[in-house]
């Protein structure tokens, strides 16, 4: 996977795959950071509204250009904001505290300034050479600015995850369509699209399958050859029309595990074929939007540099059902209480029940064990990446 050259205007949300280093020290040339009148300070001496001191002027300094102008005793030039520092001054009088621009020959200046007032020194912010942004930071509008600044007009990305999400379901509906007795909105698959966008990877194939070997074979076939990264949702349990499980293995997908001791999500199917890592995710809606944060957004995240968010110890402020056999998992709602985290599972267990994610911000979790978590005690949690602890 690795990384490509992407132009800067290209780079915003990108993961650096390079070091940004400054190409040239910050500011590259002492210039003025008012636009006003280059003089040597010790000529201002006593100057005041009431007993003004005149400099002969020697030309001007737009922003932009070099300049051969050398300033001797009682002179000046006009000098623009950005513009370099003539030779033999060491200070700036800033417009408003002279006569103005108005004459090209001489001007009255009515203010003392100090040695350096006024300017930007050569690298006074930053060191040729010096190290500005590491590899593994998002390139947002900060990142984006000072590559910009140190004249990056390519920069070095890790690639975006080619990623093709799958609905499986005779029972499907789009979203504003009507539903016939018996069938369900998708849910999953916009879900997916949503995580798949904000994980930052590149959706390359959107597609709802029916239950059925011959087009489930056709589609998946074709994603594995174009996809990172093929998620599906629903037909990999045990009933009697969930074909995705074998249809991966007919493809000669190889299986690295089916099945894990999880509750929801327990279905849960994940393979690899030819560099291609393939997620089947189960159907219901819990289930699938946990496995996704589990498994799939964590290895987006290492295909693209980054590291994975830890997860936080969190003290419960309502009892969490565990599992004897099984990893359970819930979603709920984090809070910082003083300099304690602590969590409130969602009183909607069931995987099929998705408005339990609405108002949450984590996802709680507990290993097996043969009690109930009590109110009190501790529980592991991982704060949804988009959302705030508060
Ligand atoms: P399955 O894993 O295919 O047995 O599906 C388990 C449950 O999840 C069933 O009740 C399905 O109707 C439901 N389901 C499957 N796919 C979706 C989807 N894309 N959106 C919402 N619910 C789904
Ligand atoms: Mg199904």
């Amino acid at each position: 996977m690795n990384s490509e050259k992407v132009m800067l205007e290209n780079c915003s949300g990108r993961i650096l795959a390079q070091e940004i280093v400054a190409s040239f020290p910050q500011p590259r040339f002492d210039n003025t950071a008012m636009d006003g009148f280059a003089v040597r300070a010790v000529d201002t001496v006593g100057a005041s509204a009431d007993s003004p001191v005149t400099f002969s002027m020697k030309g001007v300094i737009p922003a932009g250009e070099p300049t051969d102008i050398v300033i001797g005793k009682a002179e000046c030039c006009q000098i623009m904001t950005g513009a370099p520092i003539p030779e033999g001054a060491d200070s700036v009088v800033m417009v408003e505290d002279s006569g103005g621009f108005g004459n090209d020959r001489s001007v009255d200046i009515i203010k003392e300034v100090k040695d350096g007032e006024n300017i930007r020194y050569c690298g006074e912010e930053i060191a040729e050479g010096e190290i500005l942004i590491n590899p593994g930071n998002h390139l947002d509008a900060g990142e984006i600015g000072v590559a910009a600044t140190f004249g990056y007009g390519n920069i070095e990305v890790y690639r975006q995850p080619k990623i093709s999400l799958f609905a499986t379901g005779d029972e499907l509906i789009e979203p504003g369509n009507e539903l016939k007795p018996g069938q369900i909105y998708n849910s999953n698959f916009h879900v997916f699209a949503e995580l798949s966008d904000r994980v930052g990877a590149q959706v390359i194939m959107r597609t709802v399958l029916k239950d059925n070997t011959d087009s489930l074979k056709e589609i998946l076939s074709e994603a594995l050859i174009t996809s990172n990264v093929i998620v599906s949702s629903g037909g990999v349990s045990m009933g009697k029309h969930d074909y995705v499980r074998d249809v991966f293995l007919e493809l000669g997908v190889e299986e690295h595990f089916w099945k894990v001791a999880q509750k929801p999500g327990r279905p849960l199917f994940f393979g690899e074929s030819k560099g291609t890592l393939i997620f089947g995710l189960p159907g219901n809606p819990v289930s699938s939007f946990i496995c996704f944060m589990e498994y799939v957004w964590p290895t987006c995240e290492r295909m693209m540099g980054l590291t994975p968010g830890k997860k936080v110890t969190a003290r419960l402020l309502e009892p969490f059902p565990r599992e004897s056999e099984k990893r359970r998992y819930l979603l709920g709602k984090l809070e910082m209480d003083g300099l304690e985290i602590v969590a409130k599972p969602s009183g909607k267990h069931g995987s099929h029940m998705f408005t339990s994610a609405v108002g949450s911000n984590a996802i709680l979790e507990a290993p097996k064990g043969e009690k109930v978590l009590n109110t009190g005690e501790e529980i592991t949690a991982k704060l949804l990446p988009w959302c705030e602890l508060k």
